[in-house]
């Protein structure tokens, strides 16, 4: 599932320049997370970049769009075509195989 920040987000931006879908804006208020361009950093990251900074927790899985990895995979595939991006499928490099 694409991740999502909750109204409990102080807006604090920490997690804005960790996204490396660039996925992440100031919304009405708080941050954003565009499910579009969110790959949960399947790929790239064993981690939710955006989840690991954030001081208040409030990056948290959207109920609303559970998606496979193969799902998440293709799509930051198809956000890093122009990009010299390496992504890879494995323990390091996508949450649903890290230990
Ligand atoms: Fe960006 Fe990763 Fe957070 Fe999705 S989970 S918004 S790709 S940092």
């Amino acid at each position: 599932m694409a991740t999502m920040i909750s109204e409990d987000c102080i807006s604090c931006g920490a997690c804005e320049g960790e996204c490396p879908n660039d996925a992440i804006s100031l919304g009405e208020g708080i941050f954003v997370i565009d499910p579009d361009l969110c790959s949960e950093c399947v790929g790239l990251y064993d981690t939710q970049k955006c989840a690991e900074v954030c001081p208040v927790e409030c990056c948290i899985p959207d109920p609303e769009r559970r998606e496979s990895e193969e799902v998440l995979f293709e799509r930051a595939r198809r956000i890093h075509a122009e990009r010299d991006t390496v992504l890879e499928l494995g323990a390091a490099t996508s949450h649903f195989r890290a230990a």
